[in-house]
């Protein structure tokens, strides 16, 4: 182990907390806890390995449900008391089958509160979503990446991929066209449903190019 690793702050128990986040999205995914032993095999693996307290033995992330956590960096917090740990999450990272473990809303910070005022409470975010951010894009291309393998019944991305690369290059050019439409009638509703439908299909095209959104997305950070 590296010297930085010997000066990391283990608690009382042995123990530092792990943030788990994810590296494209930076979605924070979990916290659980990190001896030595769990930090180093997640460093020789590559693979998240943790501490299990209740269990009270090493844990490898996924071994079960096969939602392995694949490192891409590991950075520790100003006093090395704390882990972040950077990965590529395969599947979901909470065991109740939610992709984050952080989905439940706590309610009642001040300044967000309505003129009743009511106390503090808890909210599943599944049912009651924050807005999408840009990482919406990944979720799409997953969900696209997944009909693809599957080919599901009734799903229009299966039937996009059935038809082919003509089908899919004819939708891209229709939804630009509905794109200029909207946006020569500077109508700001149509023109955001319709960037919204040409990037799915865009997005499907990279997937019938086998080409990942990242791909796009250092390409346009080049140009920065
Ligand atoms: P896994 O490591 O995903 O194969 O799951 C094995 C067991 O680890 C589960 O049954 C849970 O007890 C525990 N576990 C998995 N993921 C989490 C998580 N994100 N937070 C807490 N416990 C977890
Ligand atoms: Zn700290
Ligand atoms: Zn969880
Ligand atoms: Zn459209």
């Amino acid at each position: 182990m590296s010297c930085e690793v010997n000066n990391l702050k283990f608690n009382a128990d042995g123990l530092i907390p792990a943030i788990v986040q994810d590296v494209r999205s930076k979605e924070v995914l979990m916290l659980a806890y990190m001896n030595a032993e769990s930090l180093h095999k997640t460093l020789e693996t590559g693979e998240t390995w943790f501490y299990s307290r209740s269990r009270q033995e090493l844990w490898h992330k996924g071994a079960t449900s096969g939602n392995i956590q694949k490192v891409k960096e590991v950075f520790y917090d100003c006093d090395a008391d704390a882990l972040l740990v950077m990965v590529e999450q395969q599947g979901v990272a909470c065991h109740t089958g939610e992709k984050t473990c952080f989905h439940n809303r706590v309610d009642g910070i001040k300044e967000n509160q309505d003129v009743q005022g009511n106390c503090s409470q808890v909210r599943n975010q599944t049912t009651d979503r924050t807005p999408a951010g840009a990482e919406i894009l990944y979720e799409v291309y997953d969900v696209i990446a997944d009909r693809y393998v599957e080919r599901p019944e009734g799903s229009y991305t299966t039937y996009l991929f059935n038809k082919g690369l003509d089908k899919i290059l004819k939708k891209v050019g229709e939804e630009a066209a509905e794109v200029i439409i909207g946006a020569k009638n500077r109508n700001k509703a149509e023109v955001v449903y319709e960037v919204a439908d040409l990037l799915y299909h865009l997005l499907v095209l990279l997937k019938e190019q086998d080409i990942k959104p990242d791909d796009v997305f250092a390409e346009l950070g080049k140009r920065r």
